[in-house]
């Protein structure tokens, strides 16, 4: 127990020093707010602090020791220094093509590249790989290299086509990836997605945290002017972020109401999201048996439009997309998944205290009877099978076998409370949280207005 509460610290301790040495303008700006605010002791103070429209631009760097002048200029007449440029691989390219783009001259590169399988593969098998050229200030090319996540692989691959005396070689090699983590901050103006897309932020992560605040925030009628920070986790490759991860701390700002989370696994336990009080964001149900999606986020959620309740057809409708992933809104066993006269494809899932829940008229079933499943776990995709006019998921609540009303699903409480034993670790995570949520606050985009 001690054991496991010490390493989590060490992993928090461990995760907020790099973003501390990521952000140092930012955290100082979050720390000196904090300061400031240190006698209200009230945690939504933090994000009132620095309005990310009133602070400079800045750029985040690593503290570096400026090179002398007789070595800047030395290095010039020597010519000897190397251009970086990063480019990323499209459908129509070819090796002339991208290395124009990268500001290469060099026929020779350009030969090697068509004629060696191997590099051609890395390049140019992949739409929107990123690519990175060092050239020698005549533009030759000097080494090119490019990275990528192969499926089902914690790993990372990493080809370079280097230029040695002996002419152009080849090297593919595998390296591990990198955790750390981003902080990011939006504004919304029309929509969520909208935000994030200004704010770099990606999609697996917007819908994070529709799930993380469903039962705080609508987020199909949010309102201009409402606002939100995250951290999240990225895995990086040579310091080129790969994929992202989970949220670790996020808040949400809606019609004038602060909502925040933090991510935290006591030891031993799943870990799940908590209000800094400590309170549990977890439910026993999800609010939504389809995930809030740039493709889904434009439906709405609606009762049957002739019957206009859930009451006389026994369920809610989601309308969505034929293939739109759906999802089991809470762990149980699956009871039934097959062929139902009317419902056409449905998944039957069997929950605790002999609560059932059922996605109907489904395009394909992922599960089968006996299965146990986690909330979250996809059990199909939206479809028209059964009696369905278009394409949307029917879904319905079950509690011993009579019908219920789906939408009290999400007011089930689920969490688990934190244990004394976690408290401290928990507290000083909060802590890191809010300092780091008020520092994202104060990362400007660059695409923001
Ligand atoms: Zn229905």
């Amino acid at each position: 127990m001690i054991n496991g509460i010490l390493a989590a610290e060490e992993l928090i301790a461990s995760r907020v020093a790099h973003t501390f040495r990521s952000y140092p303008k930012q955290i100082t700006t979050a720390i000196a707010a904090l300061l400031l605010c240190a006698g209200g002791g009230a945690f939504a103070v933090a994000s009132l602090g620095p309005d990310a429209a009133d602070l400079p631009v800045q750029q985040v760097l690593e503290a570096v020791t400026p090179l002398s002048f007789a070595t800047q200029t030395e290095a010039l007449d020597n010519h000897n220094f190397t251009l970086f440029r990063t480019d990323v691989t499209r459908a129509s390219d070819t090796a002339d093509a991208l290395l124009k783009r990268l500001g290469i001259e060099d026929a020779v590169a350009s030969a090697f590249i068509r004629s060696h399988a191997e590099a051609r593969g890395a390049l140019f098998n992949r739409v929107g790989r990123t690519v990175t050229a060092e050239a020698t200030q005549e533009n030759r090319l000097e080494r090119l290299s490019a990275r990528w996540m192969p499926d089902g692989d914690g790993g990372f691959k990493r080809m370079v086509v280097e230029s040695t005396p002996a002419g152009f070689v080849v090297r593919t090699e595998n390296d591990a990836l990198t955790p750390s983590s981003r902080l990011a901050s939006g504004v919304v103006r029309s929509s969520l997605f909208a935000a994030t897309d200004a704010a770099r932020i990606p999609d697996s992560v917007a819908s994070q945290l529709a799930d993380i605040f469903a039962g705080d925030v609508d987020f199909r009628a949010l309102r201009k002017g409402d606002r939100f920070a995250v951290v999240y986790e990225t895995f990086e490759a040579d310091g080129q972020s790969l994929r992202s991860g989970r949220v670790l701390s996020a808040e949400f700002e809606s019609n004038g109401k602060l909502h925040q989370a933090l991510w935290f696994q006591p030891p031993g336990q799943k870990g799940s999201y908590y209000r800094p009080n400590g309170d549990s964001l977890r439910r026993a149900y999800l609010s939504s048996p389809v995930e809030f999606s740039r493709v889904s986020s434009g439906f709405a959620m609606r009762m049957h439009p002739i019957l206009n309740s859930w009451r006389q057809h026994n369920g809610i409708d989601f309308a969505a997309p034929t293939g739109t992933a759906v999802r089991t809104v809470g762990d149980g066993t699956v009871s039934f998944a097959g062929t139902q006269s009317g419902y056409g494809n449905i998944v039957i899932i069997n929950h605790r205290d002999n609560q059932q829940t059922a996605y109907a008229h489904l395009s394909r079933i992922d599960v089968k009877v006996g299965q146990a499943v986690s909330q979250g776990d996809s059990v199909g995709a939206v479809g028209s099978t059964g009696w369905a006019t278009g394409p949307h998921l029917h879904f319905e609540f079950r509690v011993d076998g009579e019908y219920r009303d789906p939408t009290t699903l999400a007011q089930q409480d689920g969490g688990v409370p934190l244990s004394p034993a976690a408290r401290p670790a928990f507290d000083r995570m909060a802590l890191a949280a809010r300092a780091e949520l008020a520092a994202a606050f104060s990362v400007v985009q660059a695409s923001a207005d």
